[in-house]
């Protein structure tokens, strides 16, 4: 996720946030509403945070906690974990780990919470496979690989190249291990946790197979990276399914938010709690139909390949790792157009992609 435009800021204005300025300091928690607690950890990344949720919950009989994600693993989220378990539990366990997807900063830590207290993990099947391979191998993701991928679409800096070439180890590093089993969620599988029903709602687009959590009892959806209020999602093609058509499946998803209360509270993984579901969809529906036009106007032009929609979609200065986010989004926005037949693709002798109208 990248923060895009400043534009975003004026739009953020139009939702509501019933917490005001409010954070959860670190180590500790704020309560969003009855038996729902706020956790806000830092990230080591230009996305400098993340929301996960504490669901107060009751299984088999035993009181206790469902952690709704992780955090990346690295010591500066053991620590404060530590302090959450100390003071914030009310003396309570964890009995069940759920995780939304499988992006490090959600899954990191499963494996600690799910091992410190015997809990099992509560994952789409999808996202489950994908983190646990990931985790466990330095070869099958990113590497040579993406290096080619991002090639095939125009990146030629050979210093850019590189360096995706030698990032294989990047999932493994901030997901050492993943549980070696789990309880699969799936669309519109109702979880009972606590006194509360969650509907799953499965998004796609941004992950494999995102389960987001809808609750009728005061209306209130867990959004994860799929509504956020602040950023637009992440919406990229990866090298290991190059021709994806990821943004047409990620507008696909948002529209499934749409039934839901205008009074929904959104807690959103990223940024802060808010009302005004129904305003942000048609914010993020607006965002991407803009961008479509430009690189619609773009490939008109002259044919394009993904490198030469970065300066178009990205009027900013970006570095590696902001590039290859940046990359994957042009080649979504690409091959949505592509997909509809509004754009032509063709081949040169050096195995680029370009797009024409
Ligand atoms: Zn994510």
């Amino acid at each position: 996720m990248n923060e895009k435009y400043p534009r975003m800021n004026e739009l953020e204005q139009r939702l509501t946030y019933p917490f005001g300025e409010a954070l959860p300091d670190p180590g500790k928690t704020l309560e969003v509403a009855p038996g729902i607690k706020w956790i806000r950890m830092s990230l080591p990344f230009v996305l400098n945070h993340i929301n996960l949720w504490l669901l107060r919950d009751n299984i088999d009989g035993r009181e206790g906690w469902t952690a709704v994600d992780c955090c990346i693993s690295h010591d500066a989220s053991r620590h404060p974990w530590e302090q959450v378990i100390a003071g914030e539990l009310e003396g309570l366990p964890i009995l069940r780990v759920l995780v939304t997807h499988m992006h490090p900063d959600h899954v990191g830590m499963a494996h600690w919470l799910c091992e410190r207290f015997g809990a099992p993990l509560w994952m789409s099947a999808t996202d489950y496979h994908v983190a646990r391979l990931a985790s466990q191998t330095t070869t099958g993701f990113g590497g040579e690989g993406a290096a080619s991928f991002f090639a095939s679409h125009g990146l030629s800096d050979p210093d850019s190249l590189e360096k995706i070439r030698n990032r294989a180890n990047y999932y493994p590093n901030l997901v050492p291990d993943v549980p070696r089993s789990y309880h699969r969620l799936m669309d519109g599988y109702v979880v009972h946790i606590g006194g509360r029903q969650w509907r799953c709602i499965s998004g796609y687009g941004h992950a494999p197979e995102h389960i987001a959590l809808y609750s009728e009892q005061g209306h209130v959806l867990i959004g994860g990276d799929m509504m956020l209020p602040r950023i637009s999602t992440n919406v990229s093609v990866y090298e290991t399914e190059p021709e994806a058509d990821s943004l047409r499946l990620f507008l696909e998803s948002i529209d499934r938010f749409s039934p839901l209360p205008e009074d929904t509270l959104t807690l959103p993984a990223h940024g802060k709690p808010f009302r005004g579901l129904h305003e942000r969809i048609k914010q993020l529906q607006d965002h991407h139909r803009d961008r479509l036009a430009e690189v619609m106007e773009a490939c008109a032009i002259k044919p394009c390949s993904g490198a030469d929609i970065l300066p178009i979609m990205f009027k900013r200065e970006l570095d590696l790792h902001q590039t290859t986010f940046a990359m994957g989004e042009s080649v979504a926005h690409l091959h949505a157009l592509w997909y509809q037949g509004k754009l032509r693709r063709t081949v040169d002798a050096h195995g680029v992609l370009r797009f024409s109208a």
